[in-house]
């Protein structure tokens, strides 16, 4: 027992200076990508505002920014529905989800998911996703701060610039692609290790 966790200790630092060095062999990048590249615009349905989240995704899109060239999310007020992110703050009857990033495929007479299931990985390359943030689960949560708003706002953009979750846990520094531990939540900004992979995603 103690050996293997000698082991691990040993695997995991020789990970950390690869990952300082080279990109890392596994990506933590989604296999699919979004058809019309890393430029695109986000629209804000009005419950961005009402909820008072509009500085937060603001923020969230500016902190992807100045990464990549191939990168930018800027914003607009028209609602095109094939090409421009949609985004929405509301409820979530499950009450540890603060957000969600769901892929869609424009496709005639309706637009489909471009995933087997919302809160999955894409299946398929997609035009435009929609993003909610959830926050009644935010509140239940005690993070209705502006870092675990600006968190989950960065986190969900990420998924929508095609990141998959950081699976390097604990040897990169908290990572805002990480899900689910406490630490993480107090970073909004991506760390030097989600930079990395988008660019390795995007290009420089
Ligand atoms: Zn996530």
């Amino acid at each position: 027992m103690k050996l293997k966790t000698q082991l691990i200790k040993t695997v995991s630092s020789l990970l950390v200076i690869g990952a300082l060095v080279v990109p890392p062999v596994t990506a933590d990048t989604f296999t699919y990508t979004r058809k019309g590249g890393g430029i695109f615009d986000a629209w804000y349905d009005s419950s961005v505002s009402s909820y008072g989240y509009t500085p937060h995704l603001d923020f969230s899109r500016n902190a992807w920014g100045g990464i990549s060239s191939k990168v930018s999310i800027g914003f607009t007020t028209n609602h095109r529905g094939y090409s421009t992110d949609e985004i929405y703050v509301g409820n979530s009857a499950t009450t540890n989800l603060f957000g969600l990033m769901v892929p869609y495929k424009v496709s005639w007479p309706t637009n489909t998911l471009a995933t087997d299931q919302k809160g999955n990985a894409p299946t398929s390359n997609w035009d435009y996703s929609v993003i909610s943030i959830y926050d009644n689960s935010l509140s239940a949560h005690k993070l209705k701060t502006w870092t675990g708003i600006t968190h989950t706002t960065t986190h969900e953009l990420g998924h929508s610039l095609g990141l998959a979750h950081t699976t390097t846990h604990g040897q990169i520094g908290p990572s805002v692609m990480s899900a689910g531990s406490v630490a993480d939540r107090n970073v909004n900004t991506p760390n030097a290790y989600d930079k990395a992979q988008l660019k390795l995603k995007w290009g420089s």
